[in-house]
């Protein structure tokens, strides 16, 4: 059998399911927890993968659940999810919108939502899991589906592979995972090398020697080093980076002071960078940390800034080879319905997972706007404004065709590498 043959075998087991994972999703929905705090989702989900049939560890890095299927010899293939939801009030009034609140990690009271979207990768992957538990004829290999925490704090994957991840799993030969993004539902895209951005954030805090408003000269003035600094950190991206590669640095807070007539000690900057490879990151961060020290010497500043990461995602670069693959399986499968996607400047931390094993990977999109609705606002030149983002309180993934896409995705994506012991390269 082709792989495309193997697929439509596998999916035909979809009719009888899309009731209990459409239940699923909008329990799931409705009951969005926060990152690493993902209890009530990794049961559920751990629960289900145990009655399949699989071999499930919880707990990994907090909230994670592994769920392993081995099916004779062959490739393995690791499945990846995302789990956590964000701190957003839910305004897509969809029956079965969340009304969630919880106390965040400062304590604070905060409404919750899966305004990213990530109820319908816990979902899509769990039909995927139960689907291919049903059709063993159909592949060979192992069969790796993994549930990550707190993919918005940047922490889960590296909480999962800080907690020992790549010697309590089998290693993957590929590793992949998909994300929704506001295109068409039905809609699947994939493009090599570069997709997701890096982003690091940094607080720097600048110090320099308080005293009277009235008297600067025996003062050292944070408030204008900050403000210094601030005007130099636009030349970075400018000045020292090719037009031809992309980077955004966003200074997104600065504060010193709080009265007119006094000097305060310190200031501090919270600023935001975007890169897409590990090169151009290195180069935009020393060159920060260059500006930002030499402002503070010329400023005669008594004390080096203090410059600490707050986060840190990695660049999500796919392998070309697994990218390319995935293109004309999906091409396959799909039809029109597949195709290229741009580049994104949001960022992700799936890559640490696959970085432990040394495994090549991919990421792709798959579409969740309503396909009428996005057709239309492509027609009206309204697609920014119609269209709600991931993030939005109103993000609101149209029930189907989106989870029915995600489910073919994954499994279309599976079979270019399981079954591999029926013929080699994994085309049997
Ligand atoms: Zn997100
Ligand atoms: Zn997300």
């Amino acid at each position: 059998m082709t792989s495309t043959s193997r697929a439509d075998d596998i999916l035909g087991g979809l009719d009888g399911i899309r009731d209990d994972l459409e239940d699923f999703y909008r329990d799931l929905h409705a009951h969005p927890e926060l990152g690493l705090a993902e209890r009530r989702t990794a049961a559920r989900v751990a629960e289900r993968l145990r009655e399949w049939g699989y071999g499930v560890t919880e707990g990994i890095g907090g909230t994670g659940v592994v769920g392993v299927l081995a099916n004779g010899d062959g490739p393995t293939v690791l499945l990846r999810a995302d789990m956590d939801a964000l701190p957003v009030r839910e305004d897509t009034g969809l029956p079965y919108a969340s009304t969630v609140t919880t106390t965040d990690a400062d304590g604070a009271e905060v409404p919750v939502m899966h305004a990213c979207g990530h109820d319908t990768h816990v979902t899509c992957l769990l039909g995927f899991a139960r689907l291919m538990a049903a059709a063993p004829q159909a592949w060979r290999g192992t069969l790796t589906v993994l549930f990550q925490p707190s993919e918005e704090n940047g922490d889960g994957a590296d909480a999962m592979v800080d907690d020992g991840l790549a010697d309590r799993i089998p290693r993957p030969d590929v590793a992949l995972a998909q994300h929704v993004l506001p295109y068409p539902a039905g809609y699947v895209g994939v493009r090599p090398g570069s997709f997701l951005s890096a982003a690091d954030s940094l607080r720097i805090t600048l110090y320099g020697r308080g005293g009277h408003g009235s008297m600067p000269q025996f003062a050292v003035d944070p408030v204008v080093l900050a403000a210094l600094c601030v005007v130099r950190l636009q030349t970075v991206v400018s000045r020292e980076l090719a037009a031809t590669t992309p980077a955004v640095l966003t200074v997104g807070s600065i504060q010193a002071g709080a009265s007119p007539n006094v000097i305060p000690d310190s200031a501090v900057i919270l600023l935001n960078v975007r890169t897409y490879d590990e090169t151009t990151r290195r180069q935009v961060l020393d060159a920060i940390e260059r500006c930002v020290r030499a402002e503070a010497t010329a400023s005669n500043a008594p004390k080096e800034p203090a410059i600490e990461h707050i986060t840190s995602f990695p660049a999500t670069v796919n392998d070309a080879d697994v990218a390319d693959r995935l293109a004309k399986a999906f091409a396959a499968h799909f039809g029109d319905d597949a195709g290229t996607i741009e580049l994104q400047t949001a960022s992700e931390d799936f890559s640490q997972i696959p970085r432990a094993f040394d495994a090549p990977f991919a990421y792709w999109g798959f579409g969740g706007a309503d396909p009428e609705k996005y057709a239309d606002a492509v027609r009206k030149n309204t697609v920014a404004q119609d269209i709600p983002v991931n993030h939005s309180p109103h993000f609101a993934p149209v029930m189907q065709p989106t989870l029915d896409t995600g489910v073919a995705a994954l499994t279309v994506a599976a079979l270019e590498w399981l079954g591999a012991a029926e013929s080699p390269g994994g085309r049997g």
